[in-house]
Parts: structure tokens; sequence; C-alpha cells
């Protein structure tokens, strides 16, 4: 009885400050007072359209329909990538950009029920789905981990580990903290994670098929980075899913500060 008056004031309190700071849609920023995972009815309904737009199966870039055919985009034509298949959860579009920002870098943990469903039903779609045999993450630096306890890459490879009954895998290992990828060209993305990755001490794999799991790909330099490492191992095969794909392709150039 005694901690009532207490409870009044902490609703009272809540009520002042839902009144003077409502919260707000994540995407279109409007007071819808039903949102879902942060987001109002209309915003969720058009995510969700454009995070069944068709992309490459090889690497998830935006294309059009007749290119899904084929397996693979221009972009793949023109090189021997490394991964044999990607998926992500959507489009890194202006839609998408406040999302995967909260869930990147403002650790907005419940967002992970948002990417996470998606892209399980995205892995479950892929051709290469039930020859996967483990889940790994693309690590991030012991130094970075502590600068930002939630990393986003770790939560989602958990979540696809749970919902796919796959093992989760701590596999690789970032050996060299060098600086962030954002605002980096084509051409020095490749350079700066080129040897930022190796296989943990003892681990050797023997003809594994494993799918690499990260936040965002832009263009894809730290996933085929890993790949490299997961092949020269012993992987046979290596897969990669995203909560977000950028639509970057190497003629991009400088234009790349998104991600
Ligand atoms: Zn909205
Ligand atoms: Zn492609």
């Amino acid at each position: 009885m005694r901690d009532r008056p207490a409870r009044h004031l902490t609703r009272w309190y809540a009520a002042i400050i839902d009144t003077l700071f409502p919260v707000r849609c994540l995407v279109c920023g409007c007071d819808d007072p039903a949102l879902k995972l942060g987001m109002c009815s209309s915003c969720d309904k058009a995510i969700t359209a454009l995070c069944r737009e068709p992309a490459c199966p090889t690497c998830a870039r935006g294309v059009a329909n007749y290119e899904v055919s084929k397996g693979l985009c221009g972009d793949c034509r023109d090189k021997k990538p490394r991964v044999d298949g990607t998926v992500r959860a959507g489009p890194y579009v202006e839609m998408m950009q406040p999302l995967v920002r909260a869930f990147k870098y403002q650790g907005q943990e419940d967002l992970l029920q948002f990417f996470g469903p998606r892209l399980v039903d995205e892995i479950s779609r892929a051709s290469w789905s039930s020859r996967v045999e483990a889940v790994a993450m693309v690590p991030t630096h012991w130094r970075r981990r502590m600068r930002r306890p939630f990393y986003a890459p770790s939560a989602l490879a958990e979540y696809v580990s749970k919902s796919c009954h796959l093992p989760l895998v701590g596999i690789l290992q970032r050996t060299r903290c060098g600086p962030h990828q954002i605002g980096l060209s084509y051409t020095a993305r490749i350079q700066n994670v080129h040897g930022a990755f190796a296989m943990r001490s003892g681990v050797k794999l023997s003809k594994a098929r494993i799918l690499l799991i990260d936040d965002v790909k832009t263009t894809g330099a730290t996933i085929d980075e890993c790949a490299r490492v997961l092949r020269r191992s012993g992987a046979t095969e290596v897969y990669a899913a995203v909560a977000a794909r950028v639509q970057a392709s190497p003629g991009d150039g400088a234009n790349l500060s998104a991600m």
C-alpha cells in the first residue's frame, strides 16, 4: 500500500513525457499511436513491399526480374564471386535507412524482430538453404566490441542459428582494427579489409558449407574477404545473409558514403 503514491507519480511522469515527447515513427516521423517495432502501419506496408523487390541471387543487389532467373547480375558476371549466394532482409534504400541505423549504430535491439524473421524467410526460400551446415558471423575487432556492446551481426547470427536449427560457430576473428569502411571507394574498401580476418587458432574446415551473417553489405568487400579466408581453410561453399544491401556496384567509385 505504501508504494501507491510512488506508482501514481510514475504514471503521471510517463504521461507528461509522452505528451511532451510523443514516440514517432522511425521512418516518416508521424505520431501514430499504434507503432509496431517503431513504425507506423503505412511505413511497415511500404517497407514490406520494398523487401519483396527482386534481388540478384548471388550478390543480393536489387535487379530486374530477368536477372534473377539467370542467377547472376551483370556485376557478378564480370567477376568470380567468392560467395555462392546472398540474401538480404531488404534493400538499403531511403525508407530502410533509419531502421538500419537504429539497429546497427543505436543498439535498438527490438529491431531484431523486424530484420530477423525477414532474413530467415529469405534464407528458407534460397535454392542453397538446405545445403548450409553452420552459421558464422562477420566478426568485429574486440576493441570495437568494447566500445559498442550491441553488435548487430552477432544478434542476427544467433537469431538465424536458432530459427534455422543450425549451429552457430565462432570460427572467424578480426585480427586488424582498421578504419571504418564508410566513405571509402570500392578499391579502398578491398584494400582496407585485405588480411583483416583470420580463422580462430586451431580451426580447420573440411568441405564445410558456411552461411555468413552481416548487418549491411555495401560493396561486399568485407564478406568477400571473410569468404576468401573460409575457402582457404577448407570451406567449399560460402553463402551470405545480410540485414540490408546497398545498391552499390564496382563502377560507383567513391560514391559509397552510405555505410
Ligand atoms: Zn511511418
Ligand atoms: Zn549480383
